[in-house]
Order: structure tokens, then sequence, then C-alpha cells
């Protein structure tokens, strides 16, 4: 039996969880792609590529070049380029596309956020005052934080934030999750946190943070994620297993 030939686009544990399921599977040849911007990741189940592809024209290729049956654009809710370029690599090259995105997280009692669009809305929702602010957004956006100087930061992230901020008052943490609800609440806590900047990920793994947040009533300033349409979409590892297993079987039928 041929084997279908799967493109998993990654840089998440959901990424990296649908290709550990999938690499046993001798019905399947899985690659996986990373962007490249963590200088140490975590070792992948299956083979990796890394780097980017030139665009969606420069990924429209690889796709035939490489003879993949099947793109899983299973990219971080905030990773928008890509999509957009898995979108249209996709139309080029006449592959089907599954996307595998996390549901956002949900406001329960005792949660305060402030829900906005953007990063920059983010920067003004925070106000004139000077405040203690824990960003929790990854290194490469820090950078809007700039625009507001008066505020103290502590900025967490997997790997240094480079260039470092401008803002006088800034403190840098190097960490990579999942973390604990009660080291996240220690660390709101030391630190005297007033307010705190997440994107709405979703997921488990950052999620303590948010917990933490409730526990001690302290507000959230949430970044909402952008929506992709017209693309089949599972919400989890095994429900992406599923379509894939549908999308093969149907593309087997047909004789591609
Ligand atoms: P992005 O802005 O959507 O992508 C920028 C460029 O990076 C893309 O145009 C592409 O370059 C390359 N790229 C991105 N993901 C790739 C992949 N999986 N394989 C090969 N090339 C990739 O993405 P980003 O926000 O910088 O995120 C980069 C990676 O980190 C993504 O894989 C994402 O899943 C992961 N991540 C992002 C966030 C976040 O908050 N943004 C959080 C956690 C993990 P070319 O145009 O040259 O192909």
């Amino acid at each position: 039996m041929d084997k279908r030939r799967i493109l998993i686009l990654g840089g998440t544990t959901e990424a990296r969880e649908l290709a550990r399921r999938l690499a046993p599977r001798d019905d399947f040849d899985v690659t996986l792609s990373l962007a490249g911007r963590t200088i140490d990741p975590a070792p992948q189940p299956v083979p990796v590529r890394t780097g980017g592809f030139g665009g969606a024209a420069g990924l429209a290729d690889y796709l035939a070049a490489n003879g993949i049956d099947l793109l899983i654009d299973a990219t971080h809710p905030f990773a928008r380029q890509i999509s957009v370029n898995a979108e249209q690599a996709a139309d080029r090259a006449g592959t089907p596309r599954i996307r595998l995105e996390r549901t956002g997280w949900q406001a329960v009692d005792g949660d305060r956020w402030t829900r906005v669009a953007t990063l920059a809305d983010a920067v003004g929702a925070l106000g004139a005052e000077p405040r203690r602010v824990f960003l929790a957004i990854g290194r490469q956006e820090a950078f809007h934080f700039n625009a507001a100087p008066q505020h103290y930061y502590i900025v967490r992230s997997v790997d240094p934030v480079e260039p470092p901020l401008t803002a006088p008052s800034v403190d840098y943490i190097l960490a990579r999750g999942p973390f604990a609800v009660e080291e996240e609440t220690a660390l709101l806590r030391d630190h005297r946190i007033e307010v705190v900047v997440s994107k709405n990920s979703g997921g488990e793994a950052t999620y303590a943070k948010i917990a933490a947040a409730r526990a001690l009533s302290i507000p959230v300033i949430l970044v909402d994620r952008g929506r992709q349409g017209g693309v089949t979409t599972a919400e989890t590892v095994e429900e992406a297993l599923r379509l894939i297993d549908h999308v093969a079987s149907a593309g087997r039928k047909r004789g591609v």
C-alpha cells in the first residue's frame, strides 16, 4: 500500500501530539515543519524540517515537489501569516488541508478579563497610570509595550527578548511551560503584579496564569484570536485523527 504523505505545520503541543499519534501508522509518512524560532526545540516523534518555505508560493512548491497528500495546519492560533500561506499554498497545489486549532479559554466566575483584538489594543488597555504588568505573550511581540514605558513589566518567554525592550523598567524570566497554578500564583504575588497580559491561546499548558490571576483577583487583558473561515477544523488531536482518516480514505477511493 502506498503511504499517504502528510505535512504538519507545527510549533504547538497539539502538532507534536498529533505527530506522535501518527508516527506508528504504516499507512502514513509524516513530516513536521517548524519555523525554527525556538533555539532548543523539544524532541519530535517524526522527521522534522525547519525554517520558512518562502511564502505561500514556496510552500506550494514544497507540497508539489514532495508529493504531499494532506496538509495539516496545526500552528498556533496567533501565528497568522503561516495559516494564510497554508490556505493559499493548498489551493495552488490542489492539496487537501485541515486546520487543527484548540479552542480559546472561556471566562468563568471570578475572572476579571478585558478582551481586546490586538496587542496594540492591549497596550492601550493598560491605561496611563503606571502599573505592574506580567507580560506572558512570548518574545516576538513584546516590543509593542515599548509604547507604554510608564509601566513596570515582567516578560516571560522561552528564549530571550531580542532586542530587549526600551521601556526602562523591565525584568525578564526565561521559562518553558507547562506551569503549575501554585508557581504562577507565587510569581504574581511575589512581584506584586497588578495586571496580566495574555493571548487567548487556549489549551492547558499556559492556563495556570489565568487561574492564578483569578485566585488573586488580578485583572487580565486578553487578546482575542482572529477567525479563520473556510477550512475543515478540528479542535482536538482526536478529532484531527478522525478527519485525517476520512480525507485519506476519500483520496484512496478517488485513486489519488
Ligand atoms: P507567523 O507570523 O504566522 O509566520 C511567519 C513566517 O514564519 C511564515 O510566513 C513562515 O515563513 C514561517 N513559519 C511559521 N510557522 C512555520 C512552520 N510551522 N513551518 C515553517 N515555517 C513557518 O508565525 P509566528 O507567529 O512567527 O510563529 C512561528 C511559529 O511559532 C509557528 O510555527 C507557531 O506555531 C509557533 N508559535 C507561535 C506562537 C504565537 O503566539 N505567534 C505561540 C507559540 C508557538 P515563510 O513565509 O518563509 O514560509
